[in-house]
């Protein structure tokens, strides 16, 4: 009889570990399903994709204001051309010289609207690569974060990942000292109970469901080598006894 008590604490043991390791893997998943770290990594997805499209602007009107460049100096070296040849003595004709000298204005004339188009391409250069800083501030400081939260993540489940290993050693350790019917009876009734099989009865009290018992059928649940069922949750119950209490401390941490 006295073995026989000894098994009924262990199923309450193997039940203190099942939930304790149920419970730590929810931890686990709730860690890597962070809903910070998702909205952090999307807040930076958002500022790296903003600066990809500030970086492509800036391209652009950087090519155009070379573009310009190019064509302002083409211009220039033709207007330079002009001169030469007007400064040469080699035209002779009054109306070559007219027509030369009208192709300077008219060429400068132009210059003067590319050089205007460049300056406004750099004022909006300026802008973009002032808020390309912004970006990249904004991007260090994101990234930043996610990084420590991803470190916090990490070291947090590794602690219960330290904590789980051991719970499931116990478990195992457990595991060895039930008869084989038992440990199927109790994995039945875990099923089909919410991962809860066995309780304890304190007084009319039942520890699975916490719900009280009539005196009468508490009553019942007198010897402390037997396993009962509680009439409210169906789970198997066995009566409370002093044990218990060192056996729940050591299934809290
Ligand atoms: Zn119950």
């Amino acid at each position: 009889m006295e073995d026989k008590n000894f098994d009924l604490l262990n199923l309450y043991k193997l039940q203190l570990s099942d939930s304790r390791i149920a419970s730590l893997e929810r931890e686990v998943e709730k860690l890597k399903a962070s809903e910070e770290l998702k909205a952090r990594e999307e807040e930076l997805k958002e500022v790296v994709e903003a600066h990809n499209g500030l970086f492509l602007n800036y391209n652009e009107l950087e090519k155009e204001r070379k573009k310009l460049d190019d064509e302002l100096s083409m211009k220039n070296e033709k207007i330079k051309k002009n001169e030469q040849k007007l400064s040469s003595g080699t035209i002779t004709s009054s109306k070559e010289i007219v027509n030369y000298q009208e192709e300077i204005v008219s060429i400068r004339k132009v210059n003067e609207e590319i050089e205007n188009k460049i300056i406004e391409i750099m004022i909006r250069i300026d802008d973009i690569n002032e808020s390309i800083k912004l970006e990249n501030e904004k991007k260090e400081k994101i990234s930043s974060h996610v990084d420590k939260l991803k470190e916090e993540i990490s070291n947090s489940i590794r602690i219960i990942e330290e904590k789980l290993s051991k719970y499931i050693q116990k478990r195992d350790n457990i595991l060895k000292l039930i008869p084989d019917d038992l440990i199927t009876k109790y994995n039945e009734v875990k099923e089909k109970r919410g991962g809860i099989a066995i309780g304890i009865l304190k007084e009319r009290m039942c520890m699975a469901c916490n719900m009280e018992m009539s005196s009468g059928e508490a009553l019942k649940v007198s010897n402390l080598n037997e396993i009962y069922k509680c009439p409210i949750c169906k789970r198997m119950i066995i009566r409370y006894r002093a044990e218990v209490d060192p056996i729940i401390e050591e299934f809290k941490d």
